[in-house]
């Protein structure tokens, strides 16, 4: 028998797991660990015992369900996402990926299709940071140290008492690293969260990487003075530095660095007074780059920019690291995969990077990942308005649905 997804099974899914944590509007509250979060998670092990599989938990309180295959010395092939949500969120982020991956391993089970590898699908703890973004997959791939959790944020009583409502704790959390060596590779759908993919009238897009993020708090230094009185080419004006050195990285990332995106998001003026001028300015850098290299130039370069900013206002400049994440490049025999997936299920797709973080960033470091995009309204996320089409949460299925098929009948080629 020929599987195929059941989306009205998918859409009722989607439309149940919304009333746990349900917020006004369309939107969803379920930061993770909390109470809401457990009753997302209770309704999750619900539906895998409705269909009469076994619903499993590691010490990262990650949620998995598994179709095992008869094949001796079967690996695992891993589809997931996560089920926790920003504090005023949207219905799909996350769990869309959960929920489709689900879908697949029923769709499959009831076409009692006999696969070379297991099929687990896992819902992944805190991958919105509630505590500490990607928090459960982080500790899967064993990224995880007693240092990171004591840098937690709402510190480790927090974490204890989350992990507590669970079963879990902190030192499970430590030990839930996994072999990864006994598995086949990672598949995450997602909604997009931006308008690549309604713009160019695209189905899927499928992600090349995921980008890397830099941060650094600048601080121009001036001298404050008498907003009257100094004349105005004696003033050292930390703000004119500041002020040239975001228009110039705007116009330089626009020239030089596509798709890359540079943004100065918190900016502190001392004194700050109508009649005194700003003797000290510190703001908030932030990039974004999917290719590690690139993102190196796009580094050098803002910094050469600020220095030079600095210097043609008469400024010192302090250049602090605030916090570095590694660009993610996803497997590119996955890519094709997907590419070749979508093709199968009659969908237009394009390649892209992800500009958010996901799951996805920390299983692509142990083994082969990938994901992939389907449009939402307006590019709306992290916001109540959030809305994906019953058709592209049905396409987020079929194509992990042909993926798992094409692994399958390749890893039949095998000898
Ligand atoms: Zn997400």
């Amino acid at each position: 028998m020929t599987p195929g997804i059941n989306p009205e099974r998918l859409m009722a899914m989607l439309e149940q797991q919304a009333a746990i944590g349900a917020t006004e509007g369309f939107g969803l509250a379920r930061p993770a660990l909390s109470e809401l979060d457990v009753q997302a998670r209770r309704w999750f092990a619900d539906r895998v015992r409705e269909s009469g599989l076994e619903l499993s938990m590691d010490g990262a309180g990650n949620q998995s369900v598994t179709l095992f295959s008869e094949k001796p010395d079967a690996k695992t092939l891993l589809i997931g996402s996560h089920l926790d949500t920003v504090p005023n969120g949207g219905r799909y982020d996350g769990v869309l990926g959960v929920l489709s991956g689900f879908e697949v391993l029923l769709a499959l089970r009831d076409a009692q299709i006999q696969l070379p590898f297991h099929l687990e699908v896992i819902n992944f703890t805190d991958e919105e940071g509630t505590l500490r973004g990607v928090l459960g997959s982080s500790a899967a791939i064993g990224h995880l140290s007693a240092e990171d959790l004591a840098a937690i944020r709402g510190g480790m009583a927090e974490l204890e008492a989350g992990l507590g409502r669970i079963g879990s704790s902190a030192d499970a959390l430590l030990h839930a690293r996994r072999d990864f060596s006994r598995y086949v590779g990672y598949l995450e759908a997602h909604i997009e969260q931006g308008t690549r993919l309604e713009t160019a009238h695209v189905d899927i897009g499928v992600v090349t990487s995921i980008v890397g993020v830099r941060s650094y708090w600048l601080t121009f230094g001036g001298e404050a003075a008498h907003a009257g009185t100094r004349p105005m080419p004696d003033r050292k004006d930390a703000l004119w530095g500041a002020s040239h050195l975001i228009q110039q990285a705007r116009e330089h990332v626009l020239l030089n660095f596509q798709p890359g995106v540079v943004n100065f998001g918190r900016i502190a003026l001392e004194p700050g007074a109508f009649n005194i001028v700003p003797a000290q300015v510190q703001m908030a850098l932030e990039f974004r780059h999917g290719d590690p290299v690139i993102l190196e130039a796009m580094e050098d370069a803002l910094l050469t920019l600020a220095r030079q900013s600095a210097e043609m206002f008469g400024l010192t400049l302090e250049i602090r690291s605030a916090g570095l994440i590694a660009p993610a490049p996803m497997d590119l025999a996955m890519v094709e995969l997907i590419e070749v997936a979508a093709k199968r299920a009659d969908l237009s797709h394009m390649r892209l990077m992800s500009f958010a973080g996901h799951d996805a960033q920390m299983l692509a470091r142990v083994t082969p990942s990938v994901m992939f995009f389907v449009p939402c309204l307006d590019g709306v996320s992290h916001n109540p308005a959030e809305y994906c089409a019953p058709e592209d949460c049905a396409h987020a299925a079929q194509v992990l649905l042909e993926a798992v098929l094409l692994l399958a009948e390749k890893s039949g080629d095998e000898p």
